[in-house]
């Protein structure tokens, strides 16, 4: 075996070969894959994936990948035969929710370039004559969904990566250990011997917390028990040869899958209570003895749907292992805890072809080329990797896997893990909570009920799948911010402090706005990658010459945590501290915010002594808090950061000062309704790396000319070329529209974009939508068609921002 190479992947599942394949026509060389089973049936979950490729997911970014998969392995072959069967694919609607689902899902393929049609009951039938069209409302259908031949594909894959010169593939070597030194890999030690290198992509899936735990990266994944079994053949198919013909199938109300094994059928089941296993216990193979106490339900389900599956024996069963991640999604990425150690894990089959391709890219050039925030290994927030919370969630995921989730569910277990000093407070305001990385925060305070007599005609009703997770209560809190004033938590903020001799200069290199500012100002900006994409989206508060507050959403904190770590100069120059957990955070928002505040600080807050967008520290009654007078609701206002301990005073006092003006609480549907009038930007949804500045609208806000940036080159050559999409504010032309996001938008047939954001703007008395459109869309007037679970309503293109486009109410 090597002992020396560039790049050691560690498995050669699907993930390990695909990323060698990639990186290998990408010219990569002296790459070196390490599997401990035979090559390439290992007996990890690959050898054992019945192959099913469903492409539709709410996410653009899984879809992607599974778009790619397609493309890649209907590409291959391996020995003269296929890796993929493109038989298409039909998820079938057992209720009547089930088949409004459907619809939504239909929805996200056009949003995201994937024909599909939904089918009658019969025309399901056509497709799959075993099926009983009788118990079923209809079918989702996928042309170009299929099924791959996972192993085969592996195979081809690295037989390509190796007659390229470029890797060379080891079977039945452990890896016991990775050698990590002043901080960078050094080398792989394996059963066979010590492999000296400076990159590991580890693609271990299942069994990936061990290794990585030996380096101290933890890995929030779990291996969780599935159930396959294949019948004896069915008369209805007998003499059938081919592989596969019939479409693959899903029963996604009993969470099932089938597949056609020539003149048999196979079943997979999720339809149990997850079967965790720890993967310190896990064997060489991914598989575990087939328990038939947990097929039941799922036997009865599949005999109602398919009645050719009646009486027949299952000659083939097992609990097969794969991953499921603490948020479902995978985790790929560079590792903070070494540098040379790179991730891709919690993927499967339909995902492998993506994933693999853009590890290699992000690998070759520091940058995925796509957005992959969803998927970065740099988000999790730290409570996320401890063990109840890994066995909870992932358990969840599993339990979900083909529920119908609204986009604003929200999980039950675990809660309450991260309060802020309010809580007391925003109870007693009967706050309805919302979490958001691990934070409870209140979306709508119950207490507000009795707004909805002052403003409640101007709240549109809403029913049904738009109504959940909703109040009007929301639009009452929206109008009476405006009107008013209203006190918003905001604690969840992340909030990083960046100082030493070298962090002015560290700053201009990581933004695109012009962070040499005097002292109080605060500069709005993008942190570009290199591909000139808006990677992090913040705020730059200089607090003295060589000290900085960056402040970003809570969300993506750790995130863009990472990137300012990534690109940190070595030689202590630079010091970046996570104060989040030691501020507070309130938003005082409203036309009566400066009146409410001023009575109680000492300071002189009037608009010449505190402009807009400058920070200033305030002594408000007994409390020092670091103030910033800026607004995401678009109002006059502060965001006030006090010590986190100060914090049950700090609102009291603002609560009491502000009664004069009717001061409410407002929560985040508020928050998100205000801002969407406003036209700001949210990171994740409308903006992120797949755009640049200048297609979201935000070209004010960087400064190519100042010196250079990461991403400046980028950013130059955009500046270069016409802009080709643009993101744009439409409004929904009829009252009762409705939208939430990821919907497609279209002119007639052709889809011109999907829904980035969605919301009502109570002021302005319009459902808003925000969408990416081509160029020749964007002017005002123009109209256009947003889809909504099959219903395609009018909207037309407005000028933006809706809501005071002069920023004489933030200025005033
Ligand atoms: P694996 O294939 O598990 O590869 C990881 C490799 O790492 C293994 O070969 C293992 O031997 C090796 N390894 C681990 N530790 C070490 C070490 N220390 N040293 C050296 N080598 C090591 N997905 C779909 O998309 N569609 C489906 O229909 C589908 N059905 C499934 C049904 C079943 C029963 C199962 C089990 C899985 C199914 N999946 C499906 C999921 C899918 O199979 C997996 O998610 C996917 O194969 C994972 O690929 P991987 O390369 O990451 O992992």
């Amino acid at each position: 075996m090597h002992n020396k190479a560039r790049l050691v992947i560690i498995g050669s599942g699907i993930v390990g070969a695909s990323a060698a394949y990639h990186l290998a026509q990408l010219g990569w060389k002296d790459i070196l894959v390490l599997d401990q089973g035979p090559l390439f049936d290992t007996g990890g979950s690959t050898s054992h994936a019945p192959g099913l490729v469903f492409q539709t997911n709410s996410s653009k970014m899984m879809t992607g990948f599974a778009q790619y998969t397609v493309e890649l392995l209907n590409e291959l072959e391996y020995e003269g035969q296929p890796c993929f069967y493109p038989v298409g694919g039909i998820e079938v609607a057992y209720t009547p929710e089930r088949w409004e689902d459907l619809k939504r899902k239909h929805g996200w393929a056009q949003s995201y370039g994937l024909e599909s049609a939904l089918l009658s009951p019969a025309e399901v039938q056509e497709h799959i004559p075993l099926l009983d069209p009788q118990v079923i409302h209809g079918g989702y259908y996928v042309p170009s969904d299929g099924d791959a031949v996972a192993v085969a594909a592996v195979a081809a894959m690295a037989a390509f990566a190796e007659d390229k010169g470029a890797a060379n593939f080891q079977g039945q070597v452990q890896v016991s250990d990775i050698e990590v030194r002043d901080g960078r890999v050094r080398a792989v030690n394996t059963d066979r011997g010590r492999v000296e290198t400076e990159q590991v992509l580890l693609c271990t899936n299942i069994w990936a917390p061990v290794l990585a735990e030996k380096v101290g990266l933890e890995i929030p994944l779990m291996a969780v028990e599935h159930q396959y079994l294949i019948s004896e053949p069915l008369p209805e198919l007998s003499g059938e040869t081919r592989a596969i013909v019939h479409p693959i199938l899903r029963h996604q109300d009993f969470s099932m899958y089938f597949r056609q094994h020539a003149e048999a059928y196979g079943i997979g089941s999720y339809k149990h209570e997850p079967l965790l296993v720890d993967p310190h216990e896990l064997g060489k193979t991914a598989t575990r003895p087939f328990t038939p106490e947990h097929f039941d339900v799922a036997h009865r389900a599949a005999n109602e749907l398919l009645p050719s599956l009646k009486g027949v024996e299952f000659p083939q069963k097992f609990n097969g292992m794969f991953a499921f991640t603490a948020d479902g999604m995978p985790i790929m990425g560079p590792a903070s805890q070494a540098q040379g150690l790179w991730v891709a894990v919690g993927v499967w089959v339909t995902h492998a072809g993506g994933v693999g391709r853009s590890i290699a890219r992000w690998m070759d050039s520091g940058a995925p080329g796509e957005d992959l925030h969803e998927a970065d290994i740099s988000r999790f927030h730290p409570h996320v990797f401890t063990r109840a919370y890994i066995q909870a969630r992932c358990a969840q995921q599993y339990r979900e896997v083909y529920d119908i989730i609204h986009p604003l569910q929200q999980m039950e277990h675990p809660r309450n893990l991260r309060l802020s000093p309010f809580q007391a407070r925003l109870e007693a305001l009967k706050g309805e909570f919302f979490e958001s990385s691990g934070w409870e925060r209140p979306q709508w305070y119950n207490a507000n009920r009795n707004l909805l007599g002052e403003f409640g005609r101007d709240v549109p009703e809403r029913s049904g799948w738009e109504a959940r997770y909703w109040s009007p209560i929301q639009g009452a809190e929206h109008l009476a911010t405006r009107q008013h004033v209203a006190l918003f938590e905001l604690s969840a903020f992340t909030k990083i402090e960046v100082s030493g001799r070298g962090a002015l200069g560290y700053l201009e290199h990581m933004a695109a706005n012009r962070i040499d500012q005097p002292v109080g100002k605060v500069v709005y900006t993008s942190f570009l990658d290199q591909t000139g994409g808006i990677k992090c989206d913040l705020t730059v508060t200089r607090l003295e010459a060589d000290h900085f507050l960056v402040l970003t959403g809570g969300g993506m904190g750790r995130h863009d945590l990472a990137w300012m770590r990534r690109w940190a100069p070595e030689d202590g120059s630079v010091q970046l501290r996570d104060v989040s957990s030691e501020y507070c955070t309130l938003g005082l928002w409203g036309p009566d915010a400066r009146r409410a505040l001023e009575g109680v600080c000492e300071e002189d807050i009037s608009n010449e002594a505190f402009p807009y967008y400058t920070a200033q520290n305030l002594k408000v009654e007994t409390v020092p808090a670091l103030t910033l007078r800026v607004s995401y609701a678009g109002e006059l206002g502060w965001e006030i950061y006090a010590p986190s301990e100060f914090g049950r005073h700090l609102w009291d006092v603002l609560w009491e000062a502000a009664q004069p003006y009717g001061v409410i609480a407002a929560g985040g549907g508020a928050f998100d309704s205000l801002r969407l009038e406003k036209g700001y930007r949210l990171w994740g949804a409308d903006i992120h790396t797949d755009y640049n500045p200048y297609e979201a609208g935000l070209g004010w806000a960087v400064r190519p000319d100042k010196g250079d940036f990461i991403g400046r080159e980028a950013l130059l050559r955009a500046r270069e070329q016409e802009l080709q999409r643009k993101l744009c504010c439409m409004t929904l032309d009829e009252a009762g529209g409705m939208a939430l996001g990821k919907e497609p938008i279209l002119d007639g047939e052709r889809v011109l974009g999907y829904v980035t954001s969605a919301n009502y703007g109570y002021s302005v008395g319009k459902h808003i939508v925000y969408g990416y459109l081509p160029a020749d869309y964007a002017s005002p007037e123009t109209p256009v068609l947003v889809e909504y679970f099959g219903r395609r309503q009018p909207a037309t293109v407005t000028r933006e921002p809706l809501y005071d486009p002069e920023n004489a109410k933030l200025k005033a």
